[in-house]
């Protein structure tokens, strides 16, 4: 069944057709990659249907309502989340208190009475650590926490919110190939377990093929493609895009 189905999205800046009439489809539970070269229009389209762009034309309908030019923070109380958007306070916070704050705010409770090291939802919170492996770090300052191991909070805080719809635009930038294969994992496992719908941006193919239900490709803001990793691994377009006619999509290839 269709969670979200994109119609015609189109958003210009200045001369350039940043989207151009994209359309495509999110099911319930789906485990979709948004792929294509730099430029393609990837952060674009993320920033449409999370509401962050207006677009110029076209339709975000989310379970059939149309939400394109809703504000960010409509769009999130609908059930669209996003991760790797950090709060200005997340480094002075414990790990914990961070995500106990997020279901504080979940639960359209008010935190100006909130004080650090409150009980409030911290069972909860220590649970959703636990999923993400964090479980030892809940008491620790989050400034001192790794780069991956931000990560993974990140997740357990959009977790907190009860999405429906995840968004993730290039989640695992600035890790090395083992760390992006171990996020990734993690997030799937995560969504399976409770029928997220993810929408994902990466740039490890292997990555991609190895996790994606379906991909759907962009080059200069056009959908050249939609479907299966065996097929998008084989069709013609999408390897011109890519890399020139001829070549193949090689296992290892990041
Ligand atoms: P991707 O995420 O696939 O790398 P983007 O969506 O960021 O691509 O960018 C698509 C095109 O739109 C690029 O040509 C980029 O330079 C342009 N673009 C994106 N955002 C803006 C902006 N805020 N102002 C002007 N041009 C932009
Ligand atoms: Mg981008």
């Amino acid at each position: 069944m269709t969670l979200l189905a994109v119609r015609a999205l189109t958003k210009a800046f200045g001369g350039v057709r940043a989207a151009n009439e994209v359309s495509f489809d999110i099911a319930r539970g789906e485990f979709l990659a948004l792929i294509g070269p730099n430029g393609a229009g990837k952060s674009t389209c993320f920033n449409m249907i999370n509401g962050q762009l207006v677009p110029d034309s076209g339709k975000i309908l989310l379970d059939g309502e149309d939400i394109a030019g809703l504000a960010p923070r409509e769009v999130w109380r609908r059930g669209v989340g996003r991760t790797f958007q950090v709060a200005a306070t997340f480094a002075s916070m414990t790990v914990v208190e961070n995500v106990q704050m997020a279901l504080i705010s979940h639960a359209g409770e008010t935190y100006r009475v909130w004080r650090p090291a409150a009980s409030r939802h911290r069972a909860r919170a220590l649970d959703l650590l636990a999923q993400v492996g964090m479980r030892e770090a809940a008491d620790r300052p989050s400034r001192e926490l790794a780069y991956g191991d931000v990560k993974r909070i990140e997740l357990a805080i959009a977790l907190a919110n009860e999405p429906k719809l995840l968004l993730m635009d290039e989640p695992t930038a600035g890790m090395g190939p083992g760390e992006r294969n171990e996020l990734i994992a993690l997030v799937k496992r995560l969504v399976v377990e409770r029928g997220i719908s993810v929408l994902f941006t990466e740039h490890s193919m292997d990555v991609v093929f190895a996790y994606a239900d379906r991909i759907v490709v962009l080059a200069r803001g056009r959908l050249i493609a939609d479907g299966s990793a065996d097929a998008i691994r084989e069709d013609a377009q999408v390897r011109e895009v890519y890399f020139g006619t001829g070549k193949t999509f090689a296992r290892g290839t990041s």
